[in-house]
């Protein structure tokens, strides 16, 4: 069951993929973690599907990540009395507060009185990931008059970016603290917040979800770049959100910036998530560009912890082959010889403490006896993070008596999770590692695994405990 590879794949869930068999087949083919899109469907619909994903797990017997993704202060236009309009460039268009009165080629409905508050003359706004652009002449609380600078069809609820302005926003609106409660008394694994524009607003996050779940920020405003290392600081996994970051700065932005978050959380230690159009043709054609399979092996040189599939398996016609295609490309991006070189020149740098030492350790260890396995025998998912960090050349097996934490590390670079008992005593782990890296396929008799713990056990981020065992 361990899939030769180090990289893993995140698969968002929707009507293309909401039966059984077809989640089965995304798992089988690659998916690690699924993500619940909470921009689309309803509390049933998400319950149907996480119910659907723990039964596979049980089936299968490994550990599944499940990431619930809040839709975030996502700003949408209303919907229009006449289907889609043209807007051509010059032409003025309006928006309003008007709730009563549907869109039509002069105006409509924006349901968002702060960004009324927020706008400027000169103002651009981007609708529809930047199709179309408006420009605001005229404004006040409730109004804002436009002039159509790139025209194209506006239709219903199509989004809206505006670029450049901080928001007087919380990362966290009423329906994302709805959505969160639910999602929390429903058990899952990740939640990732939109549009982070601050550090505080992850602390905020986190006040709530009380380390029921593990916060994913998601990067896609250029005032979350200005604070990057602060929020990968408070977070423990990043996304690299690059639909609405490539709207809300220039796309010949987004590969610099995408290298800079992956560099940021690699230093972290924390698990980064590229994602967003990495197959997007696959959407209606089974075969990806050239150019699509090369984006997702860049985000592997790099050392990207996972790369993402959204409307690929959401709402594609191709989500498996989707899964399929990342899958191998990943797989041959890791046997490429120079990959090991690539991930390496991104190495970290160490700090005088404790489970940083044994991370070196570990990892000289591995390194000279060629060990099968690295093993973090962990309570917190620490451990095997850190080991994570070093990106070792054995894989990694994350021990953890919580389920919890098990599901998590379905997300890290190179961790393959088991869920165990409590051990008591050092001796106790060592066994317990070698028979289940031997069950596990990752190790047989008379090889080397090294082990990395905390000791005492059971208390979180105590690494400091190294054991070289044989396999027996
Ligand atoms: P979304 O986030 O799909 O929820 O918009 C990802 C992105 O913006 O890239
Ligand atoms: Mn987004």
């Amino acid at each position: 069951m361990h899939r030769n590879r180090n990289a893993k794949i995140v698969a968002t869930l929707g009507p293309a993929s909401a039966e059984r068999a077809t989640i089965q087949a995304l798992f089988e083919a690659g998916a690690d973690v699924f993500r619940l899109n909470f921009s689309h469907g309803t509390h049933a619909d998400h319950k149907q599907r996480l119910d659907t994903i723990r039964a596979v797990e049980r089936d299968a017997g490994r550990p599944i990540g499940v990431l619930l993704d809040l839709q975030g202060p996502k700003l949408r236009l209303g919907t229009f009395a006449k289907g889609p309009v043209v807007l051509q460039q010059g032409d003025s268009f309006r928006l309003d507060l008007n709730r009563e009165q549907a869109g039509d080629q002069t105006r409509a409905f924006m349901p968002h009185p702060e960004i009324f508050a927020a706008l400027v003359v000169g103002t651009d706004l981007l609708v529809d990931d930047g199709r179309v652009r408006l420009r605001v002449e005229q404004c006040g609380a409730d109004f804002a008059d436009t002039r159509v600078i790139a025209g194209g069809a506006v239709s219903d609820r199509k989004g809206v970016n505006v670029p450049g302005v901080v928001l007087p926003l919380s990362a966290l609106t009423e329906k994302d603290r709805a959505d969160l409660d639910y999602g929390l008394t429903l058990g899952i694994d990740w939640i990732a917040l939109s549009f982070v524009q601050r550090p505080e607003d992850i602390v905020e996050i986190k006040t709530i979800v009380k380390g029921r779940a593990g916060i994913v920020a998601k990067l896609e405003k250029p005032s979350a770049i200005s604070s990057l290392e602060a929020i990968v600081a408070e977070s423990d996994a990043i996304m690299v959100a690059r639909g609405d970051l490539g709207v809300e700065m220039p796309p010949e932005q987004v590969p610099a910036i995408q290298k800079r978050i992956v560099r940021a959380c690699r230093k972290a230690g924390k698990p980064v998530i590229v994602a967003t159009q990495m197959l997007e043709s696959m959407v209606t054609a089974p075969v990806p560009t050239r150019a699509e399979a090369s984006d997702v092996a860049t985000a592997i040189y790099d050392g990207a912890d996972a790369v993402m599939l959204s409307a690929e398996s959401a709402s594609g016609k191709y989500p498996v082959e989707a899964v399929t295609m990342m899958n191998s490309i990943i797989a041959q991006t890791e046997a490429d010889p120079y990959y090991r070189e690539s991930i390496r020149t991104a190495q970290t740098t160490h700090s005088p403490v404790p489970s940083d030492a044994i991370g070196v350790a570990v990892r000289g260890v591995a390194d000279l006896l060629k060990v099968s396995a690295v093993v973090a025998y962990t309570s917190s998912g620490y451990s095997a993070l850190r080991m994570a960090r070093e990106r070792p050349q054995a894989p990694i097996l994350g021990m953890t008596p919580r389920q919890a934490v098990a599901r998590q590390l379905a997300l890290a670079w190179g961790v393959y999770p088991v869920l165990c008992h409590e051990v008591m005593d050092v001796l106790e782990m060592s066994d317990w590692a070698c028979q289940t890296a031997k069950k596990e396929g990752l190790g047989q008799v008379g090889e080397t695994i090294v082990i990395s713990a905390g000791v005492p056990f059971g208390t979180s981020g105590t690494t400091n405990l190294m054991r070289i065992a044989q396999i027996g």
